[in-house]
């Protein structure tokens, strides 16, 4: 169901304040004050249920969302219809937050040696590690931003220690090429619904990547929203993907080459005189078109694994058809050459001449009033910290949601033994994952619903844009939010720290808003204000836009080529590993409805599959529901066969995120984890974990069952008369 503003307000019958306005995108039909019930008693039944604004934590592109609370129970999340990254939408991910909140496996106390005791004893004994321990701590999280992310750097700069951010799949080379093209040190915003023509590289933006509801929206305004012109379509990507499946052309291009094919693209446009001379000028060194050479089409199709009639044809629509835009990420970077892909495909924005334009590229401003963030460590900088923890500079160790056990491409054995030298290490997080065996003491954390908080998404909606997170419910278990420890037990050590607890620093953040006296959200005064916010989901300043400039260089004579792990003819396939719909990189594997989420394309579910070309079925004598071992450079895993007709013969495709050793009882030992067979290859330049570079062969196990998949189980019926699918085969 969706919720318009309207609704809200009627669902929620509520009383008017009367000392808060709301300006911006959108005036609000009227005001509203609702009173959450996290402190009524659990028996009062008033048969009512409220609507309260708060946020998205379950991927990181930080939507605003509204949560249907009835009789204390969250029951529903729906799109906050004000807030301006999602309008109104959410994705399956977003819906399961309910499901993380209620799930069954929830920590129940603090584990200090394995034993539950009461969070007295467990914040005491933190308190007293952090005592002992000043300028030895490392801090190893998820991804922050907002407040957790002022928190956690106030608490490590309080106490000496360092600060690292981790994320399997990091977005290093991405932050890395738009630094150096644009000078932002946030990323940017694409305005897909004005474009004419999109050419995304590797960059799964109708499923996981960036923030796929923002631009999921964003794709139906680009292709129903204008009528009479219909915006094209086109992706590159060795996977036949849910968002190549939607392109108009989808350009199955060889692993590691889309920088190359990016530039083919550059040199079409060059060429035909249709890139903007300045950007031309600076992209070639003021040669022209000489300097593209070993960009010609003709002479980079076979490498790029594309005919270069066809690359031309794109170029020239790309060319023509503007606003053009390009886009790049997932696979497309996760490569020994990821950042000259990165760049070669960002800079072609320039060359449309889109840069800052509508329908082109739009920069995002740095948050407002002290709002930061955490983004991830390259993987070179994660080796590094486990040679400090192996060298014993570490002496205490906490973590929260970085399981790294599970997601770094080394050894299990090196992680544990680093891991061990660390005289005593702290889990935080609302279930035991991989990581919580090794945490001497086990802190249950509250889920987002439970807890305070504000965010700024990244990438936003090219404005300044700040999110509020409020508790909906009273804690379904005894848990705490991770600022609140961090502070408790901050102050508790004697550390110097700005708040008391999340409430207060968020409260803190409202004041400085406040003090701006501008944006979406105005008020009288100070406690106005802060009710105002979380009224709305946050405060926003269509006024605040970001501004940036092409600052791109003369690109490579010659492409830098990506390295694999494994030899060709002992390891026959590229691996391309992408995340599924539903658990994503494995942060949704304890939630069955993410579990059960079918694959966009092959609809296969709670089980880790690879998907085989038919030829190369057919020549290794696999069939469909065969299990297979898959065999990398670095180790085995074992995957059920889907014969999928649009991959190419030389790749096989793996989702990542089964396979945990923890999680819960729906993810635990469900499936294998791609990340155990991924060689630890980096970016040459950034660091960054090149996570499609590794090469596998396939072994027959002849152990068969049936896949768990939707296809197949209905039969299909022509509604009409011409076919649904057409199945085409290129010469
Ligand atoms: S895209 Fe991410 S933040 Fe937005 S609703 Fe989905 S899971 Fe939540």
């Amino acid at each position: 169901m969706g919720i318009t503003r309207r609704d809200l307000l009627k669902l929620a019958g509520v009383g008017a304040l009367g000392a808060i306005a709301f300006n911006g995108c959108r005036i609000p039909d009227r005001e509203l004050r609702v009173e959450s019930p996290v402190a009524l008693p659990e028996d009062q039944v008033t048969g009512r249920d409220n609507w309260y604004a708060t946020l998205c934590v379950q991927c990181g592109a930080g939507c605003g969302v509204l949560a249907r609370v009835v009789e204390g129970r969250a029951r529903k999340i729906e799109g906050n219809p004000d807030h301006p990254l999602n309008e109104g939408k959410t994705c399956a991910r977003g819906q399961a937050a309910v499901q993380a909140l209620y799930h069954p496996d929830r920590l129940l106390s603090p584990l200090l040696h394995g034993q539950a005791v009461d969070w007295e004893t467990a914040m005491a004994e933190l308190a007293g590690q952090i005592q002992q321990n000043r300028g030895r701590v490392l801090l190893a999280t998820n991804p922050l931003r907002g407040h957790n992310a002022l928190v956690a750097q106030t608490f490590i700069q309080s106490i000496g220690g360092t600060l690292l951010a981790y994320e399997p799949l990091e977005d290093t080379v991405l932050r890395t090429a738009v630094k150096g093209l644009f000078g932002q040190d946030t990323l940017p915003d694409y305005d897909i619904a004005r474009a004419r023509t999109v050419f995304s590289f590797g960059a799964g933006w109708l499923e996981t990547w960036g923030s796929p509801v923002r631009w999921g929206r964003a794709y139906g305004a680009f292709r129903q929203g204008r009528p009479g012109q219909r915006g094209l379509f086109f992706h590159a990507e060795p996977r036949f993907s849910l968002t190549a499946a939607n392109a108009d052309l989808w350009l199955p291009v060889r692993p590691g080459m889309e920088g190359v094919l990016a530039l083919a693209v550059a040199y079409v446009l060059v060429e035909r005189g249709m890139a903007h001379p300045p950007a031309a000028a600076q992209l070639t060194g003021g040669q022209g078109l000489g300097a593209l050479t070993a960009y010609q089409p003709e002479r980079v199709a076979a490498a790029v694994g594309i005919p270069a009639e066809r690359i031309r044809e794109v170029a020239e629509v790309f060319g023509s058809q503007r606003p053009s835009l390009a886009l790049v990420g997932g696979s497309a970077l996760a490569h020994t050459n990821g950042l000259f892909n990165a760049r070669a495909v960002l800079s072609l924005n320039a060359l449309v001449d889109n840069i800052g334009r509508e329908g082109g590229i739009r920069f995002n401003p740095p948050p407002p009033a002290g709002w930061t963030g955490v983004p991830p460590a390259p993987f070179a900088r994660w080796r590094q910290a486990l040679e400090e923890m192996r060298a014993g500079r570490v002496g205490l160790l906490i973590v929260r949601g970085a399981n790294l056990i599970y997601g770094l491409p080394v050894d299990r054995g090196e992680v544990e033994e680093a891991l061990t030298q660390v005289p005593f290490r702290v889990v935080i997080g609302p279930i035991a994952d991989d990581m919580a065996p090794y945490g001497d003491l086990v802190l249950p954390e509250l889920e987002a619903l439970e807890a305070w908080g504000t965010d700024w998404p990244e990438p936003g909606p090219g404005y300044q844009t700040v999110t509020f997170q409020q508790p909906v419910v009273r804690p379904f278990r005894d848990g705490k939010a991770f600022g609140d420890i961090l502070l408790e037990a901050g102050k508790a050590a004697g550390l110097t720290l700005p708040w008391q607890s999340m409430r207060e620093a968020v409260q803190d953040g409202a004041r400085r808003l406040f003090a701006l006296r501008r944006g979406a959200v105005r008020a009288a005064d100070e406690e106005g204000f802060f009710m105002g916010v979380l009224q709305r989901g946050g405060w926003w300043d269509p006024q605040a836009t970001g501004q940036g400039r092409f600052t791109g260089e003369r690109l490579p004579a010659t492409p830098p080529a990506p390295q694999f792990a494994g030899d060709a003819q002992e390891f026959p396939f590229h691996l391309v590993p992408f995340t599924p719909l539903g658990i994503h990189d494995g942060r949704g594997a304890h939630l069955p409805w993410l579990q059960g989420l079918p694959d966009g394309t092959t609809t296969v579910a709670w089980q880790t599959w690879v998907e085989v070309n038919p030829d190369t079925a057919r020549r290794l004598g696999l069939l469909e529901g065969e299990w297979v071992e898959v065999i990398s450079p670095r180790g085995s895993l074992r995957a059920l066969v889907y014969v999928h007709p649009a991959i190419p013969p030389e790749v096989v495709a793996i989702p990542v995120g089964f396979g945990h050793q923890g999680m819960g009882r729906w993810a635990n030992g469900r499936g294998a984890n791609v990340f155990s067979i991924l060689a630890p290859l980096t970016d040459q330049e950034t660091g960054a974990f090149a996570w499609a570079a590794t090469r596998v062969r396939l072994r027959r196990t002849g152990q068969r069952q049936r896949i768990p998949k939707f296809e197949g189980v209905v039969r299909p019926v022509q509604l009409e008369e011409r076919p649904i699918i057409l199945v085409t085969k290129e010469a």
